[in-house]
């Protein structure tokens, strides 16, 4: 399906990102994985698909920081001289109350969530425009549209993501390139498993179908906004949560 497209996932070599580029390279694309510490994690997964066949490549850098950006993209155009999706997928929480929360945990928050998809976009966007397609896809999260108790930070920064995706989505909608947001509710990764046992139980009551999401179930959706099929989908946000907000 995607066979001679590059694919570069932030955050790419765990949990929901894993999934996604693992799904990539299952559907024939090249993959650069990109991850900020978890080193021994990245080359696991590079050397499991590489196994199968797929071409996966891994990249350490920061989202955050803008320079760790430019880098991996210069990192990926000479591994595979392309870049056909951008998949914003890296994302941390620091979950206190706003009365807790320090300025500080709410700026590194903002910067990985937020700032991180501005700054790797604007690393590939010129690419993209030069060439005159590209896939923009950005996960956010159903926090970013309901807010939720101890994360302000977290729902600000997704809820960021929705006025960056609307907004590139209108000054790339002539120039082909698609730029839409994916919204998942809880789904089973180390983020969520990092939850205490009894908000997690209160969580899974409060879904209806109650039961968590699979890491493949939102790669699924990112896969099909990547298609070329999708070309007249942008702008768009897409749920994934079990019902929990509709
Ligand atoms: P994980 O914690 O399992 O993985 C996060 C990934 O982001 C890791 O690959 C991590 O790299 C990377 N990352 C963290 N900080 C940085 C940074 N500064 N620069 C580059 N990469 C970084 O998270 P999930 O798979 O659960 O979440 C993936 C995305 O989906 C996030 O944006 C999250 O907010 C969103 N989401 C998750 C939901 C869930 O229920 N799990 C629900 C809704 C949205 P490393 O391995 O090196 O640490």
């Amino acid at each position: 399906m995607f066979d001679g497209h590059v694919a570069l996932v932030t955050g790419g070599t765990r949990g929901i990102g894993s999934a996604i580029t693992t799904m990539l390279a299952k559907s024939g694309a090249r993959v650069a994985a990109g991850y900020s510490r978890g080193k021994d994690a990245a080359e696991a997964l590079q050397g499991r698909l590489s196994d199968q066949g797929a071409q996966v490549s891994i990249h350490q850098g920061r989202v955050d920081r803008p320079e760790d950006c430019q880098r991996v993209v210069d990192e990926v155009m000479q591994q595979f001289g392309r870049i056909d999706f951008l998949v914003n997928n890296a994302g941390i929480t620091v979950d206190k109350t706003v009365r807790k929360m320090t300025f500080e945990d709410w700026r590194n928050v903002l910067d990985v969530n937020l700032f991180g998809a501005f700054a790797m976009t604007k690393a590939v966007l010129e690419h993209m425009i030069e060439r005159g397609s590209g896939r923009i896809v950005n996960i956010s999260s159903v926090i970013g549209e309901t807010g939720n108790v101890g994360q302000a930070n977290y729902a600000a920064s997704k809820a960021g993501l929705f006025g960056l995706t609307k907004s590139l989505a209108l000054e790339m909608a002539r120039r082909g390139i698609t730029v839409n947001v994916v919204a998942p509710g809880f789904i089973e990764t180390e983020m969520v498993a990092a939850m205490p046992q009894a908000v997690l139980d209160s969580v899974v009551a409060q879904i209806p179908q109650r039961r968590l999401g699979r890491p493949d179930e939102v790669a699924r959706v990112v896969q099909f906004l990547l298609e070329d099929e999708s070309s007249y989908i942008t702008g768009a946000a897409y749920t994934i949560n079990g019902g929990l907000d509709m």
